[in-house]
């Protein structure tokens, strides 16, 4: 049942990218929020993605997005045009992706048919906005510029001139939320100095559906299966190099990239535009207030060397939803403090974990003290040899490790 009549809509979110739009697919199909009037504030209209190629913007998506994504009821469209990866190969520059201290992560070894899938962000987005949940949604075409919070409710104001009233605000709105920022929510963490270069490339040899990552001091290069038999590069590297990348003549890219993968699956060919994204780990402070939840990259922004900051994001709208859904259900307030004290120890718990580790293996992998570098190697030697330890890092690739909402631990369950 809708909180009140007198508020335009009982929850605004602010940012249609992948998370917002998840969390609106959700709140709109939950069984114990029927009746709620729901609206997403984003100045671009989604685009839909071509058919015939593959946009430069590619996430791995963990199993536990696949089916966040299923009950949002946009998978299915997205599954056809997604890349499944069978296999992950992890190695140290100094060593090669075929030695015994490179780490090797197989699905068979699981029981699982894949780690994941190489999805283009658009085609996300699009499968969210086109998915028929978001057809009782009301979108508004603008921008977030101010917001009030009263006891009960939230006034928002848009660039337009007009504003809205909520009872609940979801900021979604990404890694430079004006939400957070209106909030005056600080975030702990720093910029790593470290710019991501990506580009579709042609390789010499097939993908044979694995995701390979070679650890270089300055950052990863890492090589994605894409579902056109060409991979996408992920090259982790200092601001100067991927400025010098971008600009380089395509020969000469396509020399660097070669020698940086150490050659594992032959010559690469520039394929594609080319772009970079300087990377940070920011963590918010808090990531409720009374009124107000923060998701997504608007809460965290981890480095892309395991591939997670949409997966958490996923997670994110999944157990927000979750915890409204159960506040409904109990006859508590679903948008009170307690409800939202509830999502905010849950997932700001989970997600520092996954932030943690990753900055540990950026720092660890960039070591470049003799000492160190034969640590890890023994390290990674360790790990590979060892078949539960190697099942537990794949349960926590494919997000089904830790406090999981009933969405992903049940798959198929009703929300
Ligand atoms: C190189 C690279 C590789 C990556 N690879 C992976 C990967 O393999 N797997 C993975 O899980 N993650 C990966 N990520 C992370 C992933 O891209 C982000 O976590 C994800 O895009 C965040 O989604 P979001 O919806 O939270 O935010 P965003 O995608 O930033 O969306 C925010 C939305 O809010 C809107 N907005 C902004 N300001 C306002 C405002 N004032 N009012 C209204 N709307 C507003 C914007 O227009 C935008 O649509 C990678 C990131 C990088 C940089």
């Amino acid at each position: 049942m809708s909180l009140g009549r007198r508020l335009d809509f009982d929850v605004v979110i602010i940012g249609g990218g992948m998370v917002g739009l998840c969390v609106a697919a959700l709140l709109e199909l939950n069984e114990q929020l029927v009746g709620w009037r729901i609206a997403v504030v984003e100045p671009s209209a989604p685009r839909p993605p071509a058919d015939d190629s593959v946009d430069l913007r590619v996430s791995a998506l963990s199993r536990a997005s696949q089916r966040v994504l299923g009950a949002a009821g946009a998978w299915a469209a997205i599954a056809p045009h997604a890349c499944p990866y069978e296999r992950m190969v992890v190695w140290d520059a100094a060593s090669t992706h075929d030695a015994r201290d490179a780490l090797r992560f197989d699905a068979a070894e699981t029981g699982e048919p894949d780690l994941g899938h190489i999805a283009e962000n658009l085609r996300v987005q699009w499968a969210l906005a086109e998915a028929p949940a978001l057809r009782g949604i009301t979108q508004l075409r603008d921008r977030l510029e101010g917001l009030e919070f009263g006891h009960d409710s939230a006034k928002l104001m848009l660039g337009g001139g007009r504003s809205v009233t909520a009872g609940l605000v979801v900021g979604a709105d990404g890694g430079q939320s004006r939400t957070r920022e209106l909030c005056g929510i600080g975030r702990a963490g720093w910029a790593y100095g470290q710019t991501a270069v990506v580009a579709h490339l042609r390789t010499e040899r097939p993908h044979a559906h694995t995701a390979w990552q070679r650890f270089l001091p300055d950052g990863p290069i890492a090589f994605l299966p894409l579902r056109d038999g060409r991979v996408s590069l992920v090259w982790t590297t200092t601001p100067e190099a991927a400025a010098t990348l971008i600009e380089a003549e395509p020969a000469e890219f396509n020399r660097q990239v070669t020698e940086a993968s150490g050659r594992v699956l032959g010559g690469a060919v520039l394929d594609s535009g080319r772009a970079g994204y300087p990377l940070a780990l920011w963590h918010a402070r808090e990531y409720v207030r009374p009124r107000l939840a923060l998701v997504g990259d608007a809460a965290h922004t981890i480095h892309p060397l395991a591939g997670q900051g949409v997966n958490l994001g996923f997670l994110d709208a999944a157990s927000l939803v979750e915890v409204l859904a159960d506040a409904a259900g109990s006859g508590d307030d679903p948008v009170g403090n307690r409800a939202l004290r509830r999502y905010a120890r849950w997932r700001r718990a989970e997600n520092a974990v996954l932030l943690g580790t990753t900055d540990t293996l950026n720092r660890l992998f960039g070591e470049r003290s003799v000492g160190v570098a034969a640590a890890r190697r023994l390290g990674l030697a360790l790990v590979s040899s060892q078949p539960a330890v190697r099942r537990a890092l794949v349960r926590r690739a494919l997000g089904l490790a830790g406090d999981l909402p009933a969405i992903v631990s049940i798959p198929g369950s009703p929300q």
